[in-house]
């Protein structure tokens, strides 16, 4: 089956139970500084999981191009993609697990005609603070689905989101299974024969920070489903890059490096996904750059190129690119803009390695070790990543000092994070002393925040210019004047006792384990800059900061507002 019918097959199914249609959203969320790119369906329709009525209703279905920055390591096996398609369904405050679940089904099993032979599903399994989903199993079990198909999981499979309080709940997960032989009768889901089509979150409830779950005041469901997955086990394949998306791109790299691509899978892989994922993100109107989407973008074209070297060629990518073009034509893509930056990339990439492959022999002659200065050189001027830095090296029989380019790394990166004028995840306009000064007073606000209001809030956005600081938090009524007093008066405290202000760069995983509050969608990297002001606040963040507490002044709400229910706005500024 082909991406365009299967799409046209949901998006009618779930019109004929009264959806409608929203819109297939740019890959840059529009009203969300917090994370770079859109990572599901549901990203865009946060306002209104929240309770903000949705202009087109409380059912909703479509398709959403999605870029996960934190799958690019998972790229290169059979069902992972840096940019995919998802199916997404929802009800916003309407139906909920009973109904879900017969839509799923009837799509996946009449509509799609996945037996039930080849279908199980996982449920989640209970834990202290909220039960076993009997519910969800008992609609299965009407379903026809039998016991030994239904396994049962715990919180880091079946619950979401993750750790973090707020809007929450179980989801129940489908499987297909691909593989040549009989389906077993038990399901096992850590078979990689079953592969995760599909998944209906059931945001029931509502989390605090003490961890106790209670009833949600609007019930959501959100079904997420892959494009290339279901397609590639509908038309009885095991492997998605062997579906139509990438028949032409396929072929076309296999002609140019007279290769195939049954011999090289993983770097056939992974050309054809950072390729595509390029197409679009240029497409939603970047271009590859040293900053944010711009960066991420840079090295998913410089990281194909790196293994279109290791097949041998090279100046293949804008090539590559143009196959992808009639897969999509639904997109309109712009054709001459994205193969213009495809090749101006790629021929910028191609000269500062070959000055680089000049570099790294001067460096390599008669030494034992590579530096991590020289080591950091490399990446940073010529395009070098360290593991070809190390593979180099090693073909020498010399080593690398990588601590040292570790180390040279978290320098550079806090000179050119406060060197860089621009837009940043924070939500920055520009980096006068002014908006430095707020800056770090919005950290120390949201911690002032919830401590006055409730662990349960969570920032929405924000934006900084030097008059003043905006941000957006979700809260669902006024703040009395006592408690605005309060959060001024604890922001203004922290202030006079002049703390100094410092930050670590750590592992992501790291950072999530400190407590600290922000975005966890690592950029390509998987480091994160954590700021901690005392034992008061600590926060992923990209900067700037003030030194120390005692350079902001005095900090003062002027406005509040609603910016939809549930989400609050506040003005601030310094005086
Ligand atoms: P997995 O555990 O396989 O990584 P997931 O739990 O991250 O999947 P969800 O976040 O539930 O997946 O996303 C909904 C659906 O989107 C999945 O059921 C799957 O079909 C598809 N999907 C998720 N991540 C990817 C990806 N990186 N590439 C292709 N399809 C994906
Ligand atoms: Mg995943």
């Amino acid at each position: 089956m082909k991406r365009e019918e299967l799409i046209a097959k949901y998006i009618a199914f779930f019109e004929k139970h009264g959806h409608k249609r929203i819109k297939n959203a740019s890959l840059i969320p529009e009203n969300d500084p917090t994370v770079l790119f859109t990572t599901a369906g549901m990203h865009p329709l946060v306002p209104y999981l929240l309770g903000e009525p949705h202009p087109q209703g409380k059912r909703l279905v479509n398709v959403q191009r999605c870029i996960r920055t934190g799958d690019i390591d998972s790229v290169g096996d059979e069902t992972h993609h840096t940019f995919f398609e998802m199916l997404g369904n929802w009800s916003l405050g309407d139906y909920f697990n009973e109904e879900a679940i017969k839509l799923t089904f009837a799509f996946h099993h009449k509509e799609l005609k996945i037996p039930l032979s080849h279908y199980a599903v996982t449920v989640f399994a209970g834990d202290a603070h909220a039960s076993r989903d009997e519910s969800s199993v008992k609609v299965w079990k009407s379903l026809g689905i039998s016991e030994e198909r239904i396994a049962y999981l715990g919180k880091d499979d079946n619950w979401w989101p993750a750790d973090a309080p707020g809007l929450c709940g179980p989801d129940t997960e489908q499987f297909y299974w691909k593989g040549k032989s009989h389906p077993p009768k038990v399901f096992d889901p850590k078979d990689k024969n079953w592969v995760e089509i599909g998944n209906d979150v059931l945001m029931g409830f509502f989390k605090d920070t003490q961890g106790n779950i209670r009833e949600a005041k609007q019930k959501n469901v959100d079904f997420g489903g892959g494009v290339e997955r279901t397609i590639t086990i509908l038309s009885g394949l095991e492997d998605n890059y062997l579906t139509h998306i990438w028949a032409s791109a396929r072929e076309k790299l296999e002609d140019v490096t007279d290769k195939e691509y049954g011999q090289h899978k993983k770097e056939f892989r992974i050309i054809l996904d950072h390729i595509r994922a390029s197409v679009f993100i240029i497409a939603d109107g970047i271009i590859p750059s040293n900053t944010e989407h711009g960066y991420v973008l840079r090295r998913l074209i410089r990281r194909a190129i790196h293994y279109g070297k290791q097949l041998g060629i090279q100046n293949f990518v804008g090539d590559i690119a143009k196959e992808f073009f009639e897969v999509y034509k639904d997109y309109n893509l712009p054709i001459e803009k994205i193969i213009e930056e495809l090749d101006k990339e790629e021929e910028k990439f191609l000269k500062t390695l070959e000055k680089g492959e000049q570099l790294f022999e001067k460096l390599a002659s008669n030494k034992q070790s590579i530096s991590g200065k020289d080591a950091f050189l490399l990446f940073q001027s010529y395009g070098f990543p360290l593991e070809m830095t190390l593979e180099k090296a090693s073909e020498k029989g010399i080593t690398v000092d990588k601590e040292g380019f570790h180390a040279s790394l978290q320098t550079h990166q806090e000179l050119s994070r406060t060197a860089t004028a621009g837009k940043f995840k924070s939500g920055l306009a520009d980096h006068s002393e002014a908006t430095t000064r707020l800056h770090t007073a919005c950290h120390l606000m949201l911690e002032a925040l919830t401590r006055v209001l409730g662990k349960e809030i969570e920032q929405r956005g924000s934006n900084i210019t030097s008059e003043r600081l905006r941000f957006d938090f979700t809260f669902d009524r006024k703040l009395s004047e006592e408690e605005v007093k309060k959060v001024e008066d604890l922001v203004n405290t922290v202030i006079k006792k002049s703390i100094p202000i410092d930050f670590k760069e750590v592992p992501l995983d790291e950072a999530r384990k400190s407590g600290a509050k922000g975005i966890f969608e690592s950029k390509y990297g998987e480091r994160v800059k954590v700021y901690k002001i005392g034992d008061f606040s600590n926060e992923i963040c990209s900067g700037p900061h003030v030194n120390n507490t005692s350079e902001i002044g005095s900090f003062k709400i002027v406005k509040q507002e609603s910016v939809g229910s549930g989400t609050r706005r506040i003005k601030a500024i310094i005086e």
